[in-house]
């Protein structure tokens, strides 16, 4: 583990912003709430933010892009795949999330390799930073993913006028050889271990059990409608819930031709399985019509679905979609909670 002086990592990121050909993004302060942005200057930089309004996904999943263009001018017909990568260098992720672009790193890579996601994803550098505040609604101390030790390229812990930083990777490596640092001290690496552990005293929202226990809680329920039905009474289908999550990685494709009729794009922009027309296939049926189903299926998704295929509880408990789900119906460590009261009954 090295330290870095306060200071010295903001020349660095400073240096970045100025001389480095990759984009520099961090968390920044935007009508009260946090946003990944570009960087134009290290004193934008909010390290103590609470939780960002979107996670960093839209870095490598953008909400909408083109990944196809076509054309059949003159009788020829001519197809090409786009890919439009930028590297970047993303400095202020807070655990959960790393979490779940580790998730999202594995369905993209999985029977079909996504070249869209992997190569914004090889081009990109994370900078992770231990949680200083927590947002109301975050239960990652209960869920396993307030602190992690993979998934970074650096990992910085404040400690007061230095940072004690982790090295990930050797593109870490590399970028902590810019910089002025020298090897944390026993004191030091105690400190680090001691503010991971009070961080665990900041959550005001726990799952009541062990995540290990959701794939089964959520299964014994998949046919308790009454509380499907009763949770999901609210629910305007916004899909607000699922734009906003880290882990969500559903997405919806449209060819759009040009008014000529000789060529084209095809894009891709998120979806989300609350959403009304989420399940609607081809000749009209929507085989998810009903709204409890919906709602069932987000929980099912996040706590058994993903679990079964890849051994990941895909929600990390960033607690964003409670936050913006305006009936309040969408906080997943009450229903969990909720859920494992319903089976002990
Ligand atoms: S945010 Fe709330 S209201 Fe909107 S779809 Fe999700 S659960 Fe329903
Ligand atoms: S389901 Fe909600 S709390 Fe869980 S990861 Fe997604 S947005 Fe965060």
């Amino acid at each position: 583990m090295k330290v870095v002086q306060k200071d010295d990592f903001e020349s660095l990121v400073n240096d970045l912003i100025r001389e480095d050909p990759r984009e520099v993004v961090g968390v920044q302060s935007k009508d009260e709430k946090f946003v990944f942005d570009e960087l134009h200057d290290s004193e934008d930089l909010r390290l103590d933010y609470d939780v960002t309004i979107l996670p960093p996904k839209k870095y490598f999943m953008p909400q909408k892009e083109i990944v196809l263009e076509y054309s059949h001018a003159d009788g020829d017909f001519d197809v090409n795949p786009v890919n439009e990568v930028e590297s970047r260098i993303i400095i202020g992720v807070h655990p959960y999330d790393l979490v779940a672009i580790e998730q999202l790193d594995k369905v993209f890579s999985d029977v079909y390799e996504d070249e869209n996601y992997l190569e914004k994803r090889k081009e990109s550098i994370l900078i992770g930073v231990d949680m200083q505040n927590v947002s109301d609604w975050c239960f990652a101390g209960s869920m396993g993913t307030a602190t992690t030790d993979s998934g970074y390229d650096l990992m910085l812990t404040d400690l007061g006028d230095k940072y004690a930083v982790d090295v990930g990777s050797k593109k870490g490596k590399e970028l902590m050889e810019k910089v002025e640092s020298r090897n944390a001290t026993s004191s030091e690496i105690e400190k680090v271990e001691k503010t991971k552990q009070e961080l665990m005293d900041k959550f005001e929202k726990e799952l009541d059990y062990s995540p290990d226990e959701l794939p089964y809680v959520l299964e014994q329920n998949y046919e308790n409608m009454e509380f499907w039905e009763k949770n999901s009474e609210d629910c305007y289908s916004c899909g607000s819930c699922n734009l906003v999550c880290p882990t969500c990685y559903c997405f919806d494709v449209d060819e759009k031709n040009e008014l000529d009729m000789q060529s084209g794009v095809r894009e891709r922009r998120w979806d989300g399985c609350l959403l009304e027309e989420f399940a609607i296939v081809a000749g009209g049926e929507n085989f998810r019509e009903n709204r409890a189903e919906r709602y069932r299926h987000r929980y099912m998704r996040k706590g058994n679905y993903i679990y079964e295929r890849y051994g990941d509880i895909a929600c990390v408990g960033c607690g964003r979609c409670g936050s913006h789900c305006v009936p309040d119906i969408a906080d997943p460590s009450r229903i969990f909670n909720e859920l494992k009261e319903e089976i002990e009954e």
